[in-house]
């Protein structure tokens, strides 16, 4: 069972199903001293029992300075506008999925499948590059642009005193012609978080893995489940 607060080292669950709202993806906070850093903002009905999950381990929420989207759909950037005005954060997403995010069509955010509005934001961070590293508090964030999912959809590693935490997001997919999914592209993304062999994989939705072998073995059995495709 996924519950609040420490998975790993710096890193902290502080959303999710059964943590802040049934809609939310799940969402991790990373502490990197001056810095907090939270990866994905759930899809806004639960954004603040997040809030509320942060202070429950101790933090206050004007410490978080960053918030990374994984990409533009609105479980996962849903709770942006509430957490920018209210900590200043700044929003950091890749280029390719700054669309969604800053104009919101109702198809890029699949804000219509949830039958939720979205609130868009700028986003002050755009990566453009395939890899990018960025320094955040003491801690360096690797981000990886992982299309296929949606075009923009990347991933996050940092490498902590006891290992490779991957902030994979949503590995499993799906892919739909609306969001511009490539299931190409993203058998090529999937390969680039095998050859990373990561110790921790942090996931969009359901799993927490805490084991190097049992990283790359979900992974791998998200290749072959899409073989077919
Ligand atoms: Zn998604
Ligand atoms: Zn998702």
């Amino acid at each position: 069972m996924i519950e609040v607060g420490p998975i790993w080292d710096r890193v902290f669950m502080v959303g999710g199903p059964g943590l802040s709202h049934p809609t939310d993806c799940c969402v991790y906070l990373v502490d990197a001293g001056e810095d907090l850093v939270m990866i994905d903002s759930g899809a806004g009905p639960g954004v603040g029992q997040i809030v509320k999950n942060v202070v429950t381990i101790g933090y206050s929420i004007h410490q978080i300075k960053e918030i990374v989207a994984t990409h533009c759909h609105i479980d996962h950037i849903g709770g942006l506008a509430f957490l920018k005005g209210l900590c200043g954060c700044m929003v950091i997403a890749h280029d390719r999925d700054v669309e969604g995010i800053e104009l919101g069509d109702a198809r890029l955010t699949a804000a219509n499948l949830y039958d939720l509005d979205y609130d868009p934001v700028k986003v002050d961070i755009v990566l453009k590059e395939e890899m990018e590293t960025h320094s955040f508090g003491d801690l360096e964030f690797h981000f990886i642009h992982t299309p296929g999912h949606t075009p923009g959809s990347i991933a996050v590693y940092l490498d902590l005193d006891c290992g490779r935490v991957l902030f994979g997001q949503d590995v499993h997919g799906p892919f739909c012609d609306e969001w511009g999914s490539d299931i190409n592209q993203w058998r090529r993304s999937m390969e680039k978080l095998l050859d990373l062999e990561a110790d921790v994989l942090c996931e969009g939705h359901a799993a927490i893995i805490k084991d190097r072998a049992e990283v790359r073995r979900h992974i791998e059995s998200q290749l072959r489940r899409y073989q077919n495709l």
